[in-house]
């Protein structure tokens, strides 16, 4: 940024840039409220509290909520306009904070951008604002008996257009029918000078699908989002069953991830932690996986039948019916559930093949077990060939040593993992500096798209192609962690 924009920047203030937004939003949806803006900004990693309490200036200045595709350009197109930095926001549940200020600015709360504008029912197709809930869409849908191809479990928040910009490889329905990308027919997407572009899968522009996926927003917002959708099966069942060991639980989780013939709407595997963590009560045995299958009545039958021989063949122990009924229900509150047993929630999130699943929990268990922090393991599928593995670690907001002794370890995992040609599911603001040092290719291909669209790097700065943290300096602070920690 040149120095007259700087100055112009300090001279516009806050209540001028209030003002104008005022004249492109209704004015209840440009907040300034501190209280409007503490919420937009964090998320369940916590993270973002530390951030806040040692840097200030990341903290934005406005919260906008822009409800159709017109506003969301023009208070794009004022905020390049003044070089303010721009944040985008569904519901903060991808966390590390991806979803968090870290230069100031407006945060654009998509949530407005709800509406369904088209339901095709004959073409079995939706349009619809990339703000809407994943909830409140399978809801819509469901009067016409379909439903979306696949979503996050975290469903109940989320917004379609999170799941898009993550990446969407995981979660509910992308085994039996396909990944997110595959579901897409259609963006029209926001650049970071407020122009509007339709992008599909034959887009020859300067952005592709491709970029978009995964892409944390960098490359500016999803304004709505055309979906291919699937009509409703007519039942749907869960097996569960126990293992005595890891190795085998893995090899029964991949028996099932595998065949074609009864492929999964839903597979899990978790250890005991995880469950006793997780649920009101939990089963015997050591590990568990669970697969929901989705069909007609008689498919999904077969798909139970053969689960249960498959879980036979490895010494497998049937969950009760009175607990599968209880993971059922949690689906989508599991992961946060855990949440409820300590003040300060750790975890990070792997991407890890399935045939590294025992190795990468060989070198988790080498790596945890002489902790003494509570720990949790949970691996939810996605579409063949890779995972997404979360680890938990329970901590005491007042034990800071502990918090940062569970992350030196998350951080060996984390290198082991990436050197073994694995990577993290999620990346956000804390993550980004491992993208950095272990996927230089694909940073430096999305370094140079950013400064082709992005070159003020004002939308979602320091995701993915620049960090704000040094890997030396975490180094250095995890080896003091790891030594503190053991003393403590
Ligand atoms: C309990 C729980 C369960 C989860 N289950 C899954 C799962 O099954 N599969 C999975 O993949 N993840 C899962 N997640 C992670 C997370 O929920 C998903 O990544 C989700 O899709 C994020 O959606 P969101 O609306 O919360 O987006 P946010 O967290 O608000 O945003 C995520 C990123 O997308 C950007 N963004 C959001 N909307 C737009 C837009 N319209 N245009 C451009 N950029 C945008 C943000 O800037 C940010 O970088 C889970 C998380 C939790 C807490």
């Amino acid at each position: 940024m040149n120095e007259a924009k700087v100055e112009e920047k300090q001279v516009i203030g806050k209540t001028k840039l209030t003002k104008e937004l005022e004249e492109i939003l209704p004015p209840t949806h440009v907040s300034t409220d501190m209280y409007d803006i503490e919420a937009t900004s964090g998320d369940l990693s916590l993270l973002s509290k530390y951030h806040y309490k040692f840097k200030k200036e990341y903290q934005a200045t406005h919260v906008v909520r822009p409800g159709t595709t017109e506003e969301l350009s023009n208070v794009m197109k004022k905020c390049k306009e003044y070089s303010i930095p721009m944040t985008i926001r569904a519901a903060g549940s991808s966390c590390y904070s991806s979803s968090t200020p870290t230069n100031g600015g407006v945060i654009i709360d998509m949530r407005r951008m709800d509406k369904i504008y088209e339901i095709d029912a004959n073409n079995k197709t939706v349009r619809c604002g990339a703000g809407i809930s994943w909830l409140r869409l399978i809801e819509a849908l469901l009067e016409y008996g379909l439903g979306p191809k696949c979503y996050p479990t975290s469903y109940k928040s989320s917004c379609v257009g999170g799941f898009v910009v993550t990446s969407g490889k995981v979660g509910i329905g992308v085994l039996k029918n396909g990944i997110m990308k595959d579901a897409i027919k259609s963006l029209v997407f926001v650049k970071p000078d407020g122009s509007v572009e339709t992008i599909s899968r034959t887009s020859q522009g300067d952005l592709t699908l491709d970029d978009i996926i995964g892409s944390f927003g960098i490359f500016g917002a999803v304004a709505e989002v055309e979906l291919e959708v699937t009509s409703l099966n007519t039942s749907i069942e869960m097996a569960g069953y126990g293992f005595k060991t890891f190795k085998m639980a893995a090899e029964f989780f991949r028996t099932l991830k595998n065949n074609d013939a009864h492929k999964p709407f839903f597979l899990s595997l978790s250890d005991k932690s995880f469950e006793k963590y997780a649920h009101w009560t939990y089963p015997a045995r050591a590990f568990f996986v669970y697969a929901v299958y989705s069909d007609d009545p008689s498919a999904t039958s077969q798909s139970v039948s053969f689960a249960k021989d498959a879980a036979s063949k490895l010494d497998g122990l049937p969950v009760e019916d009175w607990y599968l009924k209880e993971k059922f229900r949690d689906i989508a509150d599991t992961e946060v559930n855990v949440g409820r047993w300590c003040q300060n929630l750790v975890f990070q999130e792997y991407w890890v093949s399935d045939n590294r699943i025992e190795d990468f929990y060989n070198f988790y268990m080498e790596k945890t077990s002489r902790q003494r922090y509570r720990n949790a393991f949970y691996l939810m599928s996605g579409a063949k060939g890779g995972n997404r593995i979360k680890l938990f670690g329970l901590s005491d907001i007042k034990d800071s040593r502990e918090f940062f002794g569970i992350k030196a370890v998350f951080n060996d995992i984390t290198i082991n993992n990436y050197e073994n040609k694995d990577s993290l599911y999620t990346l956000g603001v804390v993550n980004t500096f491992y993208f950095l040092r272990f996927n230089p290719e694909r940073a430096e291909y999305l370094m140079n798209l950013k400064n082709k669209i992005d070159p003020e790097d004002l939308v979602n700065s320091y995701r993915l192609v620049k960090a704000k943290m040094r890997t030396w300096r975490v180094g250095l602070l995890f080896w003091i962690a790891k030594r503190l920690y053991r003393t403590a």
